[in-house]
């Protein structure tokens, strides 16, 4: 049996076991493979990962609060996980842990169009958004970040060599082709969900304007829940050709079953199995 898993702190939410599980059903592997989700702490990451080791797993996803410390741990890392800092995707060999991130791939996967040359605007300064920042320039986009914290949007702006965008003043979103929140600004806080916040309260924590959408614009939304963000409801309404946060999920565990199997994922199974329609690019 090949056994893998995903790691993080809260994990009982993930969707990624059901996706996975669906892949391998997809594939007729699965009484070959299986995929669980295991909570573990931040002191007990290394401990943790090490024993699924002498338990023979051969891989796993890694979540929050775990990913910089994923590549911590690993003995080699891909020059992305190196460059962004934070790996999603670790793989066991015998004598050597590997570390990849495939959340930078999985977005450049999902976008609907080659970035090349194109304007981005990323939301955000934190883990999700210096993947996004560094996956963009990588291909090749001209990169803006722009952030609530202004010196933590500086500090990450200067690490990958992209612009930075004031918070506070005004923003003429014309000027971007594609705008991706990477903050965690629309995530469900409970029971109630995303919408039933005051209506504009995401958007205006974003420090966007409803009517600065339009149908030029590729939006992207790193959150996922069960119902639309208000940022994608908006944009979708705009017009805006939306990339929702389920399909860079599936787009980033994708590139991770790729890399543990060797096998081409099914990726309209994968969709299927959380909940999303097959009609995204690619
Ligand atoms: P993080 O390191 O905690 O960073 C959070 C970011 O959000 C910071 O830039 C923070 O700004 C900003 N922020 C938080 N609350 C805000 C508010 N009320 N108004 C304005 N900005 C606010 O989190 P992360 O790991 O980067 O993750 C960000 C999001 O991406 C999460 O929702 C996560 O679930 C999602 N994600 C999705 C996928 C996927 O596969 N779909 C993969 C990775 C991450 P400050 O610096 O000013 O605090």
């Amino acid at each position: 049996m090949k056994r893998l898993a995903v790691l993080g702190q809260p994990i009982g939410h993930s969707l990624s076991p059901t996706m996975q599980a669906a892949a391998f059903r997809a594939l007729g592997i699965d009484s070959d493979w299986t995929y669980e989700a295991i909570e573990l702490s931040p002191e007990g990451f290394a401990a943790g990962v090490a024993e699924l080791r002498e338990r023979g797993y051969i891989g796993a996803n890694v979540t929050v609060p775990h990913k910089r410390a994923a590549l911590a741990i690993a003995d080699d890392a891909s020059p992305a996980a190196r460059a962004i800092g934070a790996a999603n995707t670790l793989s066991f060999a015998p004598a050597r842990v590997h570390a990849d991130n495939t959340d930078a791939p999985g977005l450049i996967a999902a976008l609907p169009f080659d970035p090349v040359g194109a304007r981005a605007l990323v939301l955000g300064a934190g883990g999700a958004a210096r993947a996004a920042a560094w996956a963009l320039k990588e291909a090749a986009a001209r990169v803006a970040i722009r952030n609530r914290g202004a010196a933590r949007g500086a500090e990450l702006a200067r690490d990958l060599g992209v612009d930075a965008v004031a918070f506070e003043g005004p923003l003429q979103l014309a000027d971007y082709d594609v705008l991706v929140n990477a903050t965690s600004v629309g995530l469900a806080d409970g029971p109630r969900g995303p919408l039933d916040r005051e209506e504009g309260s995401d958007l205006k924590a974003l420090g966007i304007a409803a009517d600065e959408l339009s149908d030029r614009m590729v939006v992207v939304d790193l959150v996922y829940g069960s119902s639309p963000t208000e940022l994608t409801a908006t944009a979708s309404r705009a017009g805006a050709t939306v990339v929702d946060g389920r399909e860079i999920l599936v787009r980033q565990g994708a590139a991770s079953f790729h890399i543990w199997t060797g096998l081409e994922p099914p990726l309209k199974a994968m969709r299927a199995a959380i909940d999303i329609s097959d009609d995204q690019p690619g």
